[in-house]
């Protein structure tokens, strides 16, 4: 079961419950093979059944850290480019951290399923939508880039009704398929026949998992 927490001591967005970060390179999406510096937040009520992080779902096993750390351990590398993600990174009032990363002149890159309010400045944002709380309609007209996670066959209607909806709003998103990692066998060749017919679409795989990095 999840449950939505939050944490009234977080200031405002300056303490943040990180579960890890890490410089690696970003294996999905259109920034795939890009160096990036990732800062994973603790929390998620949106509870898919594959998720690769569960770990990271319950906020309470993260104590809060400050946005100067954090900021401060990306800094340390040679990172340009920062992935924010979780757990669902829009739980969290996300001005403060994005200011403090801006001052250090790096990209900010988001990941989310779009389904908590949005906030934070960013140069990228993933949005990648969940069919069990599905994004809210304010991320239509930000999103950068539309990765939709198939599953089975029947996901396909979800990734066109998502698309439908970016459409509307604007004309600039990208758009990417990706197979749930562990069913990837069974999906990839829907997914290549689907993208074939539908050029509109591009395939997104995990090249992290393939590289065996995190
Ligand atoms: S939205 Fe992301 S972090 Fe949350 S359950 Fe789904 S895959 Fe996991």
């Amino acid at each position: 079961m999840t449950v939505k927490r939050t944490y009234p001591s977080l200031e405002g967005g300056r303490l943040l419950p990180l579960v890890e970060s890490f410089y690696t390179i970003q294996g999905e999406g259109f920034h795939s093979g890009k160096p990036a510096f990732f800062i994973r937040l603790g929390g998620c009520d949106v509870g898919c059944r594959w998720c690769d992080s569960k770990e990271s779902w319950n906020p309470d096993r993260f104590p809060p850290v400050d946005i100067e750390t954090i900021v401060s351990q990306a800094a340390a590398t040679p990172a340009k480019s920062i992935v924010i993600t979780g757990g669902e990174p829009m739980n969290y009032p996300l001005d403060p951290l994005c200011g403090l990363l801006k001052s250090y002149g790096l990209e900010i890159f988001l990941e989310t399923s779009g389904s908590s309010p949005m906030s934070g400045h960013f140069d990228w944002i993933c949005l990648s939508p969940k069919k069990s709380k599905p994004p809210r309609d304010e991320f239509y007209p930000l999103a950068d880039e539309l990765k939709v996670i198939i599953e089975d066959v029947s996901d396909f209607e979800w990734a066109e009704q998502n698309r439908r909806k970016v459409l509307e709003v604007q004309g600039r998103c990208l758009f990417y398929l990706q197979p749930e990692w562990s069913r990837m066998k069974t999906v990839a060749p829907y997914i290549i026949e689907y993208v074939k017919e539908h050029p509109e679409w591009n395939i997104s795989i995990q090249a992290h998992k393939f590289l065996h990095i995190p």
